[in-house]
């Protein structure tokens, strides 16, 4: 590999710095590691990056590598041998007034990472690790997960010939998630214990085992997803929204999300920052309670119909924490209740999403209703997984049979004889 790379890793809590192409995810402090570009040799500019809009290359069709410089600056010669590249981000941005009118803010948008290749958010870090195994000649990547980063990176070391090793918590994965998994080939072992318990252990088999650890502890991961930022501002014409609000969980992607933003402000790429706001859930929300607090995050058991955001035990707190403050942000809880009464507001208007994707609406709604929020701003909410992730919610919420829920926007299946009398009147109904 070439040496001279304009990027190094350096630890969050103490000052050690390493070289920027090490297998190394935490510092010998066991600090984790932010990857740091050297930004006074980027010469990137909007009309660059507009002008790889209309490129039939590659790496400028895809949402992530299109930003390459502030992803991961290998020369262009070397990242189009390496890059495991499938065509990820490119979402739309959907105006959603309608949504908007509901929860309180006409100026709404929403930015669908459930139309990633695999479905969710998650493809747009896992590009970036997967290429960085491949330029580190890794030959088995392996994450724990509650279900999309296994999807993810079962998918991406599949068409980059990699072994994959997926650890998942027992019997608490939703259905397309799992399926994908198995689909694409990975080795699939099923913990008997929570995503917490699943991520202390993939740590310690990783560093044993020489395996390549792509959790959202991996630095590159966050760089990848810092292209979501990247892609909202541009496809806002460089307009910088009011706000952006996303779920929590794991808390990799409002890291991202801020640390990338700051980076294209210091480039003048944009002239100045949106504030975040991060939606845990009531059942697993050791950030918001840490936040309110202003103390340390103290891990807690998670329970949430949003599977993808039942994390307790938050690898990367301290970062995003960081990124928060940066961004003049806020953290908010919604309950399960509400997050289910937001995704049939997102499901009903054509846009579909998965729970854990709608505590974003849910939580605009109370931050709205609080005045946090101001009702005429302009707010970009992240979708961050596909309406197809989790069938048997959707199913189940329509059957009005979920513990705790109550169902106000039912559409249940209706039974009818075969018989067009019935079947008029049922329509006319
Ligand atoms: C992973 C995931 C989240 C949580 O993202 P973090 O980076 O862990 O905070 C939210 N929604 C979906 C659909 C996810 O897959
Ligand atoms: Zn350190």
């Amino acid at each position: 590999m070439g040496t001279e790379v304009a990027w190094h890793l350096a630890c969050v809590r103490c000052d050690a710095t390493y070289p920027g192409l090490d297998s190394r995810y935490r510092c010998d402090c066991s600090g984790t590691l932010d990857v740091i570009h050297d930004l006074s040799t980027c010469n990137l500019t909007r009309e660059v990056l507009d002008a790889r809009l209309a490129s039939k290359a590659p790496l400028d069709r895809s949402g992530v590598w299109r930003f390459r410089e502030l992803i991961l600056p290998l020369p262009d010669e070397v990242l189009e041998g390496v890059a495991a590249a499938r065509g990820e981000g490119s979402t739309q941005l959907y105006d959603a007034s309608a949504v908007g009118r509901e929860v309180g803010v006409e100026d709404l948008w929403l930015k669908h990472e459930g139309e990633n290749p695999t479905g969710s958010f998650k493809d747009r870090g896992m590009t970036a690790a997967i290429t960085v195994a491949k330029t580190l000649g890794m030959s088995a990547v392996a994450c724990a997960s509650t279900g999309n980063t296994s999807a993810s990176m079962a998918s991406y070391a599949a068409i980059s010939g990699l072994d994959a090793i997926v650890f998942i918590p027992e019997g608490k994965i939703a259905f397309g998630k799992l399926s994908q998994a198995l689909a694409y080939g990975a080795k699939t072992i099923q913990i008997e214990g929570d995503f917490d318990d699943a991520m202390a252990l993939v740590q310690d088999v990783c560093a044993s085992e020489g395996i390549y650890l792509v959790n959202s502890i991996n630095p590159f991961r966050i760089e990848g997803q810092k292209a979501i930022g990247f892609e909202i501002m541009q496809d806002l014409d460089w307009q910088v929204p009011d706000w952006i609000v996303l779920p929590g969980g794991n808390l990799g992607n409002n890291t991202a999300i801020s640390k990338g933003l700051l980076e294209l402000l210091e480039l003048g790429i944009i002239d100045r920052l949106p504030r975040l706001a991060v939606v845990q859930a009531a059942g697993a929300n050791p950030l918001y309670t840490a936040w309110l607090g202003g103390e340390d995050v103290e891990p807690v058991k998670a329970d949430t119909i949003a599977t993808a955001i039942k994390i307790g035990n938050p690898v990367s707190w301290r970062k995003s924490m960081r990124g928060i403050e940066a961004l003049h942000g806020v953290v908010t809880e919604v309950t399960d209740d509400q997050i289910m009464d937001a995704k049939a507001l997102v499901d009903a208007a054509g846009i579909g999403a998965e729970p854990a994707s709608c505590a974003t609406v849910a939580g605009i709604h109370r931050l709205v209703g609080e005045g946090v929020i101001g009702s005429d701003e302009r707010v970009v909410g992240i979708l961050t997984g596909n309406v197809l992730k989790d069938p048997d919610v959707v199913v189940n919420y329509h059957a009005g049979e979920l513990d705790g829920i109550e169902s106000r926007r039912v559409n249940a299946p209706i039974s009818a004889r075969a018989d067009l009398d019935e079947i008029r009147r049922i329509i006319r109904q």
